[in-house]
């Protein structure tokens, strides 16, 4: 007990979630033996499902009352009496080992927390199969169970009493527990009160007068009718008390979709994301994964970016909420999403993973590995979903029926790729698994995309019968790629060359190697075919001898051989990259980047 309290001493706090976790197991239990036996939920009170925080400031006290299954009076001397039960044994083991404290709850032992506020604490529980029984101890180890016969009958359930420390005075405050329950049980599947007071104006009537003499002195008669017994009040403040609500029973991602509105998933999302411009998510995915692992999750895109997403991209943590079976573990847990996907906000609700685990433990569970891959999934699943849906995407040929009522999703995938794009890219270059998925959300303006930007199954599309690669050039911009050299004779006959302005997408073509079987070639590099030329061949013999003299004056400035070539029309000669060579764009990158 000693080491229990003396390690998570640094984190008090979590008692109240471990003893709220434990009323929530409760009356999931007796919720279940009520599916088939109704009867075992009593009448009256006893059928409300229901966690219920009290606090007695005077006796400092706090107590924790559910209506779960409570418990017989072997079950108190089992669960709560026994110390040295297997799971205490093996947390004391890991303890000493050096483990990570916040295991507690993980070797069923979270209910010794309670020691860490509280230094004498009793637990009264009513079974339906016995009588109500008082189990009471004071952490020295010793501990004693009775028949109840002083505390009110609980009808079912158990009431747990914490006799706080004197050092665990702030957990008499209300609105510490307030903030306690809301940041990690917020959405417990139960209802939770806690019992508040409040000052209120009361309109107390004021010394007695009599009825008719106000009536007579109404001055105006014809109102005499409604001018109903207007007794004479005054205001006084008053203390009032209430059970208060603290968290929303109906956790938005247990609902079916279809009865959740748009506006309920914003506001959740305001909630979680701690998002306060009132912008609406751009999209969100809600769906539920069964099979071996079994979870629930809601993933939102935000309206925008976080201003430093990209420049403090590795260090950036996810901001997924996870859950375990309703109870809030963590929303600093990195593990559930790899980082180009880190900008995704929401919460992860699993039933397979074991509750209250420590983030070592988690990030070796299997199941973690399957939650990742379809969280992936599913996400790039909806940011296909926003470019299908939106009009502007479609190709022109395509864009038959253009009504008004599409304008909620026209240009939505463009907001997407400006705020977001990058991360689609950084993602090609991290994540082989779903490289040529995030290539199809690719965009990019080209030389035949307008003011549009295009997508590779577009530009496939238009690639002309005799062509078998997929032509980039890489530059600073658009402008300047634009009236490049090396494009001179690929406009000319009609090929359309994406361009690539992003410092990033240098790096993207070194691992997007080919999409649908066609392979990337840059133009301004060695390897560009296009098509037979009978006169190259002519005029490589005619020009040997200029060739060689070339070679040999341009050998000390790093050129590697100079040819004849069919690629350029007006411009007599041009510099081009070795195949495996840095193009003069990523040298250029490299040269700002040791600025
Ligand atoms: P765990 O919850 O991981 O089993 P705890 O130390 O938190 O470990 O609780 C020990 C056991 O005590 C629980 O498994 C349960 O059987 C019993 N218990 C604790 N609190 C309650 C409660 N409010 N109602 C019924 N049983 C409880
Ligand atoms: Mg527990």
């Amino acid at each position: 007990m000693d080491i229990i309290i003396n390690s998570l001493y640094s984190n008090k706090d979590i008692f109240l979630r471990e003893l709220i976790s434990n009323a929530s197991d409760a009356l999931d239990k007796i919720r279940f033996m009520a599916l088939t036996d109704k009867e075992v939920l009593g009448e009256g009170d006893d059928t409300k499902l229901e966690i219920q925080i009290k606090l007695d400031k005077a006796n400092k006290i706090l107590s924790i009352r559910d209506r779960g299954i409570g418990m017989t009076k072997d079950d108190l001397i089992k669960n709560l009496g026994t110390i040295a039960k297997s799971g205490t044994s093996a947390f004391l083991e890991q303890m000493q080992k050096g483990g990570d404290l916040n295991l507690i709850g993980q070797f069923g032992v979270g209910f010794y927390s309670v020691y860490l506020v509280a230094d004498y604490v009793e637990v009264v529980s009513k079974h339906n199969d016995d009588k109500q029984y008082i189990w009471e101890s004071k952490a020295d180890g010793a501990f004693a169970v009775s028949e109840d016969t002083e505390n009110e009958p609980l009808g079912r359930g158990t009431e747990i009493r914490l006799h706080l420390k004197e050092e665990a005075s702030e957990y008499l405050s209300e609105d510490k527990l307030k903030e306690l329950v809301q940041k990690y049980s917020e959405f417990i599947n139960f209802p939770i009160y806690l019992w508040t007071s409040k000052e209120v104006d009361v309109e107390v009537e004021a010394d007695s007068e009599d009825e008719d003499e106000k009536t007579a002195s109404t001055e105006d008669e014809e109102s005499d009718e409604d001018a109903e017994s207007k007794s004479k009040t005054k205001k006084v403040k008053e203390t009032t008390w209430d059970w208060q609500l603290l968290n929303d029973v109906k956790a938005v991602w247990l609902r079916s979709p279809k009865e959740i509105s748009d506006e309920d998933y914003a506001n959740f999302f305001h909630s979680i994301a701690k998002d306060l411009t009132g912008d609406k998510p751009l999209s969100w995915t809600h769906f539920t994964a069964e099979g071996d692992v079994e979870f629930k999750a809601i993933l939102y895109i935000p309206p925008k970016a976080p201003h430093d997403l990209y420049e403090n991209y590795y260090s950036n943590k996810s901001f997924l909420k996870l859950y375990v079976r309703r109870v809030f573990i963590s929303d600093e847990f990195d593990e559930l999403l790899p980082k180009y996907l880190a900008f995704l906000k929401g919460i992860v609700d699993s039933d397979t993973l074991p509750l209250n685990v420590s983030r070592e433990m988690l990030q070796a569970h299997n199941s973690l590995k399957t939650i990742k891959k379809k969280l992936i999934r599913k996400a790039l699943d909806m940011i296909r979903r926003i470019a299908d849906e939106d009009p502007d995407e479609a190709d022109e040929k395509e864009e038959i029926n253009d009504n008004e009522g599409e304008d909620e999703n026209r240009g939505k995938y463009t907001r997407f790729w400006n705020e977001f794009g990058k991360s689609i890219k950084l993602g090609i270059i991290e994540d082989a698994t779903n490289r040529n998925r995030l290539a199809k959300l690719l965009r990019f303006h080209s030389t035949k995309s307008g003011d549009k930007l295009a997508s590779l199954d577009q530009y496939i599309a238009r690639m002309k019968p005799d062509q078998k690669d997929i032509y980039y050039i890489t530059g600073s911009s658009k402008e300047q790629l634009e009236n490049s050299p090396f494009l001179e004779q690929l406009k000319k006959k009609g090929y359309e060359v994406i361009f690539f302005t992003d410092p990033v997408d240098e790096y993207l073509m070194q691992y997007l190697m080919d999409y649908e079987d066609k392979k990337f070639q840059n133009v301004s590099k060695e390897g560009l075919k296009l098509g037979k030329d009978s006169k190259l061949k002519e005029l490589k013999e005619s020009f040997k001898d200029l060739t060689k003299w070339w070679k040999e004056l341009l050998a000390s400035e790093n050129v590697d051989s100079v040819k004849i070539s069919n690629r350029l029309a007006d411009t007599p000669g041009v510099v081009v990259t070795s195949k495996y060579g840095w193009s003069a764009n990523m040298e250029r990158i490299m040269k700002s980047q040791t600025l």
